[in-house]
């Protein structure tokens, strides 16, 4: 027996051995009972050698067996999926390293990694789901449970036009409850009640809170204000929040803010925040545009309506009748109360005595404190509220669950805990993760960029020949660019988003840079354009999948036939152009049509198994599923060879 076919042959059950040996279970538990291998019924499996052994024994070529589908959680180590798969594990390394993951024997792949892996290799990759993320899961909610719900706004813009003046503005604009309207408390986000409806606000303004959020999942924002002053105009972190707030596809109002000034020039607003795609309604876009004056109080209430009217259009709901879960907003450790987090229920109620979880924390709803400093009992969907009771400091941004008791708030919290050290020990590279990821989504692949460099003219070269390798099939997007070195800011916008940093003559700040370590953020640095459009062309071209190209191996003409009990028949060839392969694709060709298409399952020279015969010699082949030969068919083996996909 060859050493390929043995290397194929693996765990087997009987039932399966005896269907490709073509005997019964019954004569195939004989002959192992002869052969000295005890077994009880068809449903025993025996071991590879044995299987040889069998093999061997029964003497007739036989189609290899079919292997179930392997499986590889995440988490194993490239020793155990070589072993796993029979695949040498330098073979592996270098697939890794061709999706642009350094990585050595040891290392354990992830979930998406064996994802891409299994594009190449045939195997099934599954990942490990805790008894946690089942308990997690989201739900299903029926529609007729969903209620509308208050829209969550953050406010944005560039330094000084206004923001935290606008918040101050909107707290003291609480149309209903004017009394407690004045004596607001900080805990990180409050609500607002108008004629109209409820908007919640966000307390800490800019677009930093906002993205670093984001980029750990978090999504709490529904709508973004984005103030501009009228006397400066649309200025870097203007153009920053816009692309921060279209990356994360929130719906934009903008606040026109100290219009009360002599040198405000409202209509200069408009046009300059058009150029960036923002039209405003009454020019014929969709965006909303407001005139106020944050400092004198003039066109807040109209901004606010207008933010209701956009909340309208998004229909926003959640479902109040289940356990709450929400985002903590922010979290600290309170002198005398202990550790505090305030957090945003997106969903479900949360009630007094609840048990939690939150990142890698637990603990039970002793206290829920609303933005007026008052108890509250229960805190429905879109409620921001300040909780005592938890078991350490939560971090903004952590998801808030309810769960059914405290046993199981601690468990989760515990395996949570352990699976950071655990997280520590995996060494896993996520480099590349960005492409990896977007390998894996649909068919339109979408590669995102962030591009800084020197001078605003190189970024402009950079921008516009990037964009002018957009495809049908890669869409390339320039979420944001910008003069000066690549900070926190862009890192983070690209780990929310996904995206890879182009740095041209440029290069990161120390934070930047160890913050893309950690978040797993691709950084390119360049100087050269030519090789920073390169770069992203072949980044482009490896998202697209390879073109398959059949390449013919070999003709062969049927010149006998042979029937062979347990098999079928055999064609007995003479190969006139080529090789024949075994285990290729082969097509039987009679009277210059193709009459049947299958596999070459064996090849023989003689008696003797091969892998290939040269043109002119004669050979018998088997092709399984078909006996139907005639003398003069011309068989054709052929193959597929991948060509790396070009951009078009
Ligand atoms: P932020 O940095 O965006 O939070 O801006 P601030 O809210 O701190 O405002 C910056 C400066 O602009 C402060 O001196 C405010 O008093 C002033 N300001 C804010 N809104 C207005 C306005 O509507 N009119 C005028 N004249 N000044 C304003």
């Amino acid at each position: 027996m060859d050493q390929e076919k043995a290397h194929k042959v693996k765990h087997i059950r009987i039932y399966e051995l005896a269907k490709q040996l073509q005997i019964s279970n019954k004569e195939l538990i004989q002959r192992l009972n002869q052969l000295g291998v005890e077994v009880k019924s068809h449903m025993s499996s025996i071991d590879e050698d044995t299987a040889i052994l069998v093999h061997e024994e029964i003497g007739e070529p036989t189609p290899p067996p079919v292997q179930e589908a392997v499986k590889a959680e995440d988490g194993i180590t490239v020793t155990a999926l070589s072993s796993l798969l029979d695949i040498n594990r330098t073979e592996i390394i270098k697939s890794l390293i061709q999706l642009g993951i350094m990585a050595n024997v040891n290392q354990r792949l992830n979930y998406d990694t064996l994802s891409a892996l299994s594009k190449k290799y045939k195997f099934e990759p599954i990942q490990k789901l805790s008894t946690e993320e089942r308990l997690l899961a989201e739900e299903y909610d029926p529609p007729e449970k969903l209620k509308p719900r208050p829209p969550v706004v953050t406010i944005m813009g560039h330094v000084d036009h206004g923001k935290t003046s606008l918040l101050d503005a909107v707290r003291k604009t609480n149309v209903i409850d004017t009394e407690a309207g004045g004596i607001t408390q900080h805990i990180g986000a409050y609500h607002v009640s108008l004629k109209d409806g409820d908007v919640v606000f966000l307390d800490t303004p800019g677009h930093e809170a906002f993205t670093k959020m984001r980029a750990r999942g978090a999504q709490v924002t529904d709508i973004v204000v984005l103030v501009v002053a009228a006397d400066d105009g649309v200025m870097p972190q203007t153009v920053e929040a816009v692309n921060h707030a279209k990356a994360a596809k929130v719906p934009i109002v903008v606040a026109v803010n100290k219009i009360d000034k002599d040198n405000a020039k409202p209509d200069r607003i408009r046009q300059q925040l058009s150029d960036l795609g923002l039209i405003p309604e009454e020019w014929g876009g969709e965006v909303i545009f407001a005139d106020i004056s944050a400092k004198n109080k003039i066109g807040i209430e109209n901004l606010l309506e207008n933010v209701i009217i956009q909340a309208e259009m998004l229909e926003l709901k959640a479902n109040p009748d289940k356990l709450a879960r929400g985002t903590v907003i922010e979290a600290e450790m309170d002198k005398s109360r202990g550790p505090v987090a305030t957090v945003l229920v997106q969903n479900g109620t949360l009630r007094l005595g609840d048990n939690f979880i939150a990142g890698l924390h637990d603990g039970k709803v002793r206290a829920m404190i609303n933005d007026h400093g008052e108890s509250i009992q229960e805190a429905p969907p879109s409620t921001p509220v300040e909780i005592l009771g938890f078991s350490g400091v939560a971090e903004a941004g952590d998801k808030f669950y309810v769960v059914k008791d405290e046993r199981e708030a601690k468990s989760i919290s515990e395996s949570r805990k352990a699976e950071i050290l655990e997280k520590g020990r995996l060494a896993n590279s996520r480099k590349s993760f960005d492409l990896l990821q977007m390998l894996k989504e649909g068919e339109i692949k979408e590669l995102n960029l962030i591009i800084k460099g020197d001078v605003q003219g190189s970024i402009e070269a950079l921008a516009e020949s990037f964009l002018r390798l957009n495809t049908d099939e890669v869409k390339l997007n320039i979420l944001h660019r910008g003069v000066g070195e690549i900070t926190e800011n862009d890192v983070m916008l690209a780990a929310a988003s996904k995206a890879v940093i182009i740095g041209f003559n440029i290069r990161p700040t120390n934070q930047a840079a160890r913050l893309a370590e950690r978040e797993g953020v691709e950084i390119k640095l360049h100087n050269i354009i030519y090789e920073a459009i390169e770069y992203v062309r072949s980044s482009m071209e490896g998202m697209l999948e390879p073109e398959r190209r059949e390449v013919v191996a070999g003709r062969a003409s049927v010149i006998e036939l042979f029937s062979i009990s347990r098999m079928g028949t055999v064609a007995g060839c003479r190969v006139d152009s080529g090789r024949m392969l075994r285990n290729s694709s082969v097509r039987v060709i009679r009277n210059n049509r193709t009459i049947f298409d299958g596999k070459i399952e064996s090849l023989r020279r003689f008696t003797q198994d091969v892998r290939e015969i040269l043109s002119g010699q004669e050979c018998g082949i088997f092709i399984n599923g078909f006996n139907d030969f005639e003398l003069g068919d011309i068989l054709e083996s052929y193959t597929f060879e991948e060509i790396p996909a070009k951009l078009k």
